[in-house]
């Protein structure tokens, strides 16, 4: 291939160990006058070839690995890719008769930098992130319409981080019909309405579903806030295993809204849900002045650090919304608390915590440390793909 990018000497310790991104200050010099997402053969400064990788120069990160091996980048090759992560989902059986939604592509952690591809049912909603990814999107779209025999499939790639990569926005049908507004979903046997053409994300944070169900037994005639509520994920768990009452904060409004649509969908009492269309920071100081209390606590903000680099401001907002919270819980009460910060690690996540408890004068033990599910797993060469970090914190 006359298409090349040559390291810096030494710069190619990183991907000997298979870590798939090409920083701009590790690159010598690029050779064949590439194209934004073109491939092309990566070589150390000793001239020993160390894969392929897609290219942009637009981004700081340059290039993002294809492969380590000797393999033709093409057509069959991301459909063998696709091939291989759907069938790691089929073998955890993670659509059965209780569930039909599920990531099917989780980027680098697949071997896929820049492609994210959701299961909602009958459609698929896909993300192309990258300019290399973008470029393949015929071949992708193709491949994934063959391997799961879905016929809608649906882009949401109107996303800030395309604009790090010099790209527009963009979202709309990709194959088969435009899908309807309100999409049913089961989850754990559970219903759910997912917007996939306006909700956050792809539609719905499928991430947090084996969490869901660890919340169901602690809510059984409990009062429960669920702070960061969107369509009521948390909520819907809450009410169906019995919780007394549950408060949900968010400020979106149309989340509010389809977390109602969400709660009567599975038949449960309306008069026991009640919302607040707010600031959570504010709503907690709210809840402290006029000294309310709950038994059990959810706390699932969005992300507040993408990067270790601004790990410190949110470092203060994770202990500002744990130290309220806290403050609020009952006599051994139970706290939920997430972090979906790339950018702050799980060690640092529970530092957080153990300070907000400390601060707020509470002793309190962690029961369960929680994860992302097994659909959005973590590839060894790529830790940054731990992303969703959970503690469940009871007061002692
Ligand atoms: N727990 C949810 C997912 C939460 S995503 C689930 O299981 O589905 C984060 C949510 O926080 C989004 O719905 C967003 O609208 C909301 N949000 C973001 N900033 C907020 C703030 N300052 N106060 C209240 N809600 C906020």
């Amino acid at each position: 291939m006359d298409k090349r990018l040559i390291l810096k000497p030494g710069r190619e310790k990183s991907l000997l160990r298979r870590h798939p991104w090409i920083f701009s200050g590790a690159i010598q010099h690029v050779q064949g006058d590439p194209n934004k997402g073109d491939t092309l053969a990566v070589e150390s400064a000793k001239g020993d070839f160390l894969g392929y990788c897609g290219y942009n120069p637009d981004s700081s990160i340059r290039g993002r690995m294809w492969t380590f091996d000797e393999n033709e980048i093409n057509a069959s090759f991301f459909k063998e890719k696709l091939r291989i992560a759907i069938s790691l989902r089929r073998d955890i059986d993670y659509i059965d008769s209780q569930n039909n939604a599920c990531r099917l592509i989780h980027a680098e952690s697949d071997g896929l930098p820049g492609l994210i591809v959701d299961q909602y049912g009958e459609y698929l909603a896909v993300q192309f992130l990258t300019a290399a990814i973008d470029t393949w999107r015929d071949e992708i779209i193709a491949a994934l319409a063959e391997i799961t025999g879905i016929r809608c499939i649906y882009e949401r790639s109107d996303v800030e981080v395309r604009r790090l990569e010099g790209l527009e926005e963009r979202k709309g049908v990709l194959l088969g019909e435009e899908p309807p507004s309100r999409i049913e979903i089961i989850e754990n046997g559970l219903k759910f309405l997912v917007d996939i053409k306006e909700g956050q994300k792809t539609g719905f944070y499928l991430d947090q579903r084996n969490n869901r169900a660890v919340l169901a037994p602690f809510a059984q005639g409990k009062d429960m806030l669920n702070c960061f509520s969107y369509t009521g994920g948390f909520a819907v768990y809450g009410l169906n295993a019995g919780a007394h009452s549950v408060l949900s904060v968010d400020s979106s409004q149309e989340a509010n809204d389809l977390a109602l649509e969400n709660i009567l969908l599975n038949g449960l009492k309306e008069e026991k849900a009640q919302f607040i269309t707010g600031d959570v920071f504010q709503e907690l100081r709210k809840f402290r002045d006029a000294r309310r209390s709950f038994d059990l606590i959810v706390l699932d903000p969005p992300k507040f650090a993408s990067t270790s680099a601004q790990a410190d401001k949110a470092a203060r907002g994770y202990k500002d919304i744990n130290l309220l919270a806290f403050k609020l819980l009952k006599p051994g009460g139970t706290l939920f608390t997430f972090s979906c910060s790339g950018g702050v690690s799980r060690e640092l996540f529970q530092k957080i915590i153990a300070d907000a408890a400390l601060d707020a004068g509470f002793s309190a033990a962690i029961i369960r440390q929680l994860s992302q599910g097994p659909d959005h797993p973590i590839a060894l060469n790529f830790p940054e793909g731990e992303y969703l970090k959970g503690l469940v914190c009871k007061i002692q």
